[in-house]
């Protein structure tokens, strides 16, 4: 079976409780690399997230939750990443726009929507030490998967894998864009924090994918 609508509203409520439990290690990566503030500041657009989820309708879609996301992580939250993941969820949902279920093809194209809004929007190239480090292995994963025939979950959880291995993978890179660029070699050793919160927002839709 497809994903449906439900599994969009319980990736949200994993979501926020994912990066809530994680907000204190998203700011310990951002702080010698960035400011300190990602963990902060996406468990605050994930919990105003949360606060609005009940006001959808019992039908919506997947993309009616995706839309939901963006329009509330754009609104809430500051920085490169509220923009970044907020044009992601947009253009997940214009990918999927009136589906009520996903499949494995759906599922490729919706996280390709989402990798190519935020390289559209910040323009970072793959090895630049950003989230698009996790995002585009991730959609590379999730399109094998479907290749090879696997099920949704499975094809989530490839994307998830290969994003955890994408964010360790960001480590010993110098960054070319955001503030981390600023520090020039300074910055190897250091995993990029929203490479790190893509992974855990990618585990959680496969978790609950899952369930
Ligand atoms: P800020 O850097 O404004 O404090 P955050 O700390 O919330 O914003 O987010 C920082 C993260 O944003 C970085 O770890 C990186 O993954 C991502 N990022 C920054 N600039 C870009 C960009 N141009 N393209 C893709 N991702 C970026
Ligand atoms: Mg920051």
């Amino acid at each position: 079976m497809g994903l449906t609508g439900e599994w969009a509203r319980d990736w949200v409520t994993d979501s926020a409780e994912v990066i809530a439990q994680n907000r204190v290690a998203l700011i310990t990566l951002d702080r010698p690399i960035g400011d300190g503030d990602h963990g902060e500041n996406l468990d605050r657009g994930f919990q105003q997230v949360l606060a609005k989820l009940d006001g959808l309708a019992p039908d919506a879609t997947p993309a009616d939750v995706f839309k939901l996301v963006a329009m509330t992580l754009i609104s809430t939250v500051g920085g490169a990443a509220g923009p970044l993941y907020g044009t992601a969820y947009l253009k997940a949902a214009g990918a999927v726009t009136g589906a009520p279920e996903l499949d494995g093809a759906a599922i490729v194209a919706w996280l390709t929507a989402a990798r190519d809004g935020i390289v559209l929007r910040g323009k970072a190239e793959s090895g630049e030490k950003t989230m698009i480090d996790a995002w585009t292995p991730a959609v590379d994963a999730a399109a094998g998967a479907l290749a090879d025939g696997r099920t949704e979950p499975e094809i989530l959880d490839a994307a998830a894998t290969a994003a955890e291995a994408g964010a360790l993978a960001t480590e010993p890179l110098v960054a070319r864009k955001g503030r981390a660029s600023y520090l020039g070699e300074r910055a190897i050793g250091h995993r990029d924090p929203g490479a790190q919160s893509t992974a855990l927002l990618l585990r959680s839709a496969a978790d609950v994918a899952a369930r």
